[in-house]
């Protein structure tokens, strides 16, 4: 992943400082983008951060608003895209601000500046985490390797323990059990191994929930304001791809949606695959996504909008605004597209 990312940003200086994204723009800008934010909070001065990439701080969100608003850019809501995707109206570039997972973070430092600029957004909430049974395993997990200098992880049945007391050995390793997790061929695996590896450090799972996420009484409030859509985000925001059985799949994105109707009064329309990359939402997911009568549903598979999305509404790619790449210049460059571009293989539409 770092290696991955030193590309990304030795690519994105690169067509920042050769101007090429401004030559390209016409070809490859597309017709809108959706933005995703997960936390939006001042930053902490703590070295070992491996879910930095999640936020951004307030002042770098408002520069973003402020440049939003300055651009010859519409911030729409998700059911002014549809309509222009549905009335094939495109005369303006338009871009969608969306956040995942509901943090408390949000409520506290991005909607009273979204408040401040008056821009629509959408909020993707899996019902679990206001319900307080949400397990935010990616969190966990950094909190057992930060509280730790040796760790226990259970694999294949046997227990093997890492060193992790300086900074570079907690990044390593919390590298490699993420990519092992991520590895793992179901969610379940996955849940149960961390749960095992927090029981064994105590690290309360359930805690991370309560104080991170925002509840039912704040989501509400937010559901209250026109600028606020609220979408659904299945229930235990399990990658997808991993539940084998299709009925469970159903069931996790149909009873969001329900769970949401029941607490808010409004029927959700919208919805956020949870993870949203390649090996968590494919062909499955947006086909049930779109039988169930979802308008749309966002991926975080990378890219702008084009005019043929209009036949993948239910696998629309999403520009990350992401903690790593903090400056105004590297988002003009991912928004004009060229970046999402070649990483596509200059694929318009990549809903295989
Ligand atoms: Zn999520």
């Amino acid at each position: 992943m770092t290696l991955k990312k030193t590309i990304i940003r030795g690519g994105l200086e690169t067509l920042y400082f050769s101007g090429m994204h401004h030559l390209m723009r016409p070809l490859f800008g597309g017709v809108g983008a959706i933005l995703t934010l997960h936390h939006v909070r001042p930053s902490r001065p703590d070295t070992f951060q491996p879910n930095r990439l999640l936020e951004v701080t307030p002042r770098f969100f408002e520069r973003l608003l402020r440049w939003l608003k300055r651009a010859r850019f519409d911030v729409i809501s998700l059911d002014e895209m549809h309509r222009r995707f549905i009335a094939d109206e495109f005369r303006r570039r338009f871009v969608c601000i969306t956040f995942d997972d509901g943090y408390k973070d949000l409520k506290a430092w991005a909607y009273p500046l979204l408040k401040k600029y008056e821009l629509p957004f959408a909020l993707y909430i899996p019902t679990s985490f206001p319900d307080r049974l949400g397990e935010l395993w990616w969190v966990a997990l950094e909190a057992v390797i930060a509280q730790n200098s040796r760790i226990g992880l259970l694999i294949d049945g046997q227990r093997q323990f890492f060193d992790c007391g300086s900074v570079q050995e907690k990044r390593d390793l919390y590298e490699a059990i993420y990519r092992y997790l991520r590895s793992m061929k179901t969610e379940d695996e996955l849940r149960r191994t961390v749960r095992d590896l927090c029981a064994c450090h105590g690290v309360d799972m359930a805690g991370f929930c309560r104080d991170l996420c925002m509840g039912w009484e704040e989501i509400t409030e937010l559901a209250d304001d026109p600028l606020c859509t609220i979408g659904a985000h299945t229930v235990n925001h399990k990658m997808l791809m991993k539940v084998p059985d299709d009925a469970e799949v159903h069931a996790e994105m149909a009873m969001s949606r329900a769970v949401l109707e029941a607490a808010l009064d409004t029927r959700p329309e919208h919805l956020a695959y949870p993870v949203g990359d390649p090996t968590s939402a494919g062909q499955r997911e947006f086909r049930i996504a779109s039988e169930l009568g979802f308008k749309t549903a966002v991926t975080t598979r990378p890219g702008v909008l084009f005019r043929a999305h209009r036949d993948h509404l239910t696998a629309l790619p999403r520009i990350s605004v992401n903690g790593e790449f903090q400056r105004k210049r590297y988002l003009k460059v991912l928004v004009s597209g060229t970046a999402t571009a070649m990483w596509n293989g200059f694929r318009r539409v990549n809903a295989a």
